[in-house]
Parts: C-alpha cells; structure tokens; sequence
C-alpha cells in the first residue's frame, strides 16, 4: 500500500516528458510535471510539419497537450524548475520554484483582453524564434496549454514602476494578479524522476559569426525556418525574404552548422539531414517554382522511409543534393547569400548564389543541464549529455532517476516518444515494485 502511494516527478515538457507523463497517469501513478517556460510542448510545439509524414506538427501535439493538462493524475507546474531533492530511489523530497504569472491560472478565461490594452508593445516572442514581438502581457501561441496568459516581468510597465496596471482594470475575469511572488513547493513520496529537459541549439549560445548569421537578413537557422514558413508563424505562412519582402525562388539547406566538427561539436546532430529535407519540401509546396540545395557531408537518414524520403525530395520536390565543405557565406548588392564550398565530387571550390540560406545548427545539450545534474546528482557524458548505459537507455547513473528523449541524445520526435514510454515503463517498475 505504501509503495503505491508514491507519486513520479518528470523534469521538462516537451514531448518525451509529456508522454511519459501520460503513460505513468493511464498506469495509475500520480505524475508533478515540471516544465520551466510558461506553457508545454517543447520544440515539437514550434515546428511546422514532421518528417517523414508531413504531418502538421501542431496537431498532432495538441490532443497530447490537452490530455495532459487534463488528466486527474498529472499536476502540471510551469514556469517551475527543481531547486532540490533529497532522499533515494523510492523516496525523494523535491524542492520546486514556482516563478510568478502574475495571472491566476484557475481564474483566467484566454480571451486576451490584457494583451490587446497593454501599451507595451515589441516584447520579443521566444516561441516565434523572436521574429514576432508581443505585449507584456502575452500567451506564446494561441493553442498554448495551459490557456493562461503571463505578464513578462521585465518588459511590465505597472512590475517595475508601479504605474499602468491597464490589463487589471480590463481583465472581465479578475484574474490580474500583481501580487503573486516565485514560490517553493515541496512533494514528498517521490518514487521516481524522469529528467527530460531536451535540448537547445547552437545559435543559443554560439553567434555563428562565420555564416553571417544576425549580420544577413537572409540567413536564418532551421529553427526560425519552421516558423518563417509555418501558417500560425510571423510571416502566416507566406515565405519571404527577411531583407525586401521578396519570395525566394532558391533556398540552401546548410548542413551540419556546428555538429561533426573538430572546432565546435564533435557528434552528429542526427536529424538535420531529415528536417532540412522537409523544409525544402514544405517550401516547394508554398511555391512549385523553387530550386532548393542542400548543402551537406553525407547523408544520414537512418530511419523506417527515411531513405525514400530523400528520394522523392530529389524526384518530386526540386531538391539538389550538393556533397560538399562550406568555407563561409558573403552577399551580394541585393544582400542575397553567396555560398562558397567544396564540391566533394569534383574537388573544386565553387560559389552559388541563392535568396535564402537555412543553417541546421548543433543540437547542444539543453541550457542548465550541468545544474540539474547537480541538482539531481546524475552524471553527464564527455558532450554533456545525460549520461546513461547502452544497454540501460533511459537509466541515469543515479538509482531512481530515469532520462529520455534529446535530454540524452540528439534524436526524432519518434524516438523520443519510443523512449519515453520506456522510462515510464522503468519508473512504474520501482514505483509499484515490479
Ligand atoms: C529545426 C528542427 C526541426 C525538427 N523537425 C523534426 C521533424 O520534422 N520530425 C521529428 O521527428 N523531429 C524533428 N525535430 C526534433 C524534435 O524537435 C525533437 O525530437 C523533440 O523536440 C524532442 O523532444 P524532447 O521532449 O526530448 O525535448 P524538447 O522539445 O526540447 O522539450 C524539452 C522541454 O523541457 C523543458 N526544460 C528544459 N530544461 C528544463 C528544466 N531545467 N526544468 C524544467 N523544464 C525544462 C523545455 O522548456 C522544454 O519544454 C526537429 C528539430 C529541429 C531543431
């Protein structure tokens, strides 16, 4: 009886910690999910369409969203990271901080009236890759879950001076709450901990000088691209250049900006040659006229219709596979990018010039992660990802703590799901006694 009182903590919400969430849930097990931004989904929630289905994104995350938020069996605590556990496998004490919303989540309706009367405009939108800017009082994207806005507390002109306060006076439900203050929770009887907090990408933390990136307009990462051409994104789903507004008629596809490198990162990021080849095929349904390269060392697409994937980019969507080095990018009067490379099939250097160039940047381990490793007192590896056993994926060098999805290891969304349910799997095991 005792053993099944005992409840499970997932660290971060994106898909892996969401599906974990729910199959421990479904198995019974009272689940505290932490997810540190102000809503859930990760990633995923960013992207337009996934390889290798062309599914949209969104909607197939946002039944998932919704269970989740829903599920008598899952508290969900965002803007939440863990401060501290104490105890063994079987029965940790977790010490949460709780950053203030400044807006009662029981209370609010999601009607948006606060965004639309605040005076504070140009807040950059983190979810639209910052190509977006919101008002201070914002929710990330209108399917967000949970459907409840948050004042960002530095850009609040009422949070720093005292004075404004527009979005209380305005707010129908009563569900403004200026006085609300970070907190610290504590959750006894954990029986388990499942650390997913993903990862974050090399333009987080590296300026990316060497490909003009910031200095060209027309250079973007592959992550602002999912937004760039994704209908609910800054441009609604019409793809133009950043620069003059112009639809591009040739886009390249950079690969491995960052991963298989001896300067940056040593590893491969496993899903750009995938990812780069569905966003030239999404762009080429925007517009049948366009030629798209792709710019890459070798081809890695491990996976099931992975390889006729890439096919049918080649047959059915003007894609051109270059196998090649890129030295660096300039550009022209008309700020359009010019790729110089080497052509591994002939040896030559060679230039190309297109309208767009898309950067696959470095899958880093997520920001943080050395803290939450100490926090948790697990071992990361030589990259600094989690660090598990081969043949024990989704165990940490810790009793008790589990890891799944790109916490471990750049991987698809698949995959992280796959492992997900593995760590759950595991984590029941210790939670119910086998
Ligand atoms: C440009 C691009 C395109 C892609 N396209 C595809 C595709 O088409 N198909 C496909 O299969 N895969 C694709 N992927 C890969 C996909 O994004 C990942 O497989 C998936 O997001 C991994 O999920 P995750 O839950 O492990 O990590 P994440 O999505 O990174 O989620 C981790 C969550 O943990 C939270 N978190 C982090 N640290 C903490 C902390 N300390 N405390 C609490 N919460 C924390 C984060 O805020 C986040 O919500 C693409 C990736 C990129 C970059």
């Amino acid at each position: 009886m005792e053993k099944n009182s005992k409840s499970a903590l997932i660290i971060g919400a994106g898909i892996a910690g969401i599906q974990a969430a729910i199959d421990l849930g479904d198995m019974g097990i009272k689940v505290y999910l932490v997810e540190k931004q102000p809503v859930i989904g990760g990633k995923m929630a960013q992207l337009d369409k996934t390889f290798p289905t062309l599914d949209c994104s969104i909607c197939i995350l946002a039944p998932k969203l919704s269970e989740c938020y829903r599920h008598p069996n899952i508290t969900l605590y965002t803007l939440s990271e863990v401060q501290n556990i104490e105890g063994t496998s079987g029965d940790f004490s977790v010490e949460i901080l709780k950053r203030a919303r400044y807006v009662k989540e029981d209370v609010c309706t999601n009607c948006g009236d606060c965004a639309t009367i605040c005076p504070v405009r140009g807040v950059p939108n983190y979810f639209d890759a910052n190509l977006k800017t919101m008002a201070a009082a914002y929710i990330p994207f209108p399917a967000a879950v949970p459907p409840v806005y948050i004042i960002d507390k530095n850009s609040c002109v009422y949070l720093n001076y005292g004075i404004c306060g527009l979005c209380a006076k305005n707010c129908g439900a009563e569900a403004i709450d200026f006085t609300q203050k970070d907190e610290i929770l504590k959750i006894d009887n954990v029986g388990c901990i499942i650390v997913a907090p993903g990862y974050s990408l090399m333009e987080d933390i590296d300026p990316l000088t060497n490909y003009g990136y910031k200095e060209y307009k027309n250079v973007v990462t592959a992550l602002e691209f999912e937004r760039l051409i994704c209908a609910s994104g800054p441009l609604e789903g019409h793809l133009k250049r950043l620069s003059d507004g112009r639809d591009p008629k040739r886009i390249a596809f950079l690969q491995c900006i960052g991963s298989r490198s001896d300067r940056d990162h040593k590893y491969c990021s496993s899903i750009c040659c995938m990812y780069s080849s569905k966003a030239a095929m999404i762009a080429y349904e925007h517009n049948n006229d366009l030629e798209s390269y792709v710019f890459y060392i070798d081809m890695r697409a491990g996976g099931k219709g992975f390889q006729s994937f890439l096919r049918r980019g080649k047959n059915d969507y003007n894609i051109k596979y270059i196998k090649s080095k890129i030295s660096h990018i300039d550009i022209n009067d008309e700020e359009s990018p010019i790729i110089t490379y080497e052509d591994y099939d002939t040896s030559e250097i060679k230039q190309l010039t297109v309208d767009l160039a898309v950067l696959a940047t470095c899958i880093i381990p997520s920001k943080g992660i050395e803290k939450l490793a100490d926090v948790l007192g697990i071992e990361l590896n030589e990259y600094n990802f989690v660090k598990t056993n081969p043949f024990l994926p989704v165990e940490t060098s810790a009793e008790g703590i589990f890891t799944c999805g790109c916490a471990r290891e750049p991987m698809d969304i698949p995959r992280s799901v796959a492992e997900a349910s593995g760590a759950a799997a595991r984590a029941a095991e210790v939670i119910r006694g086998g």
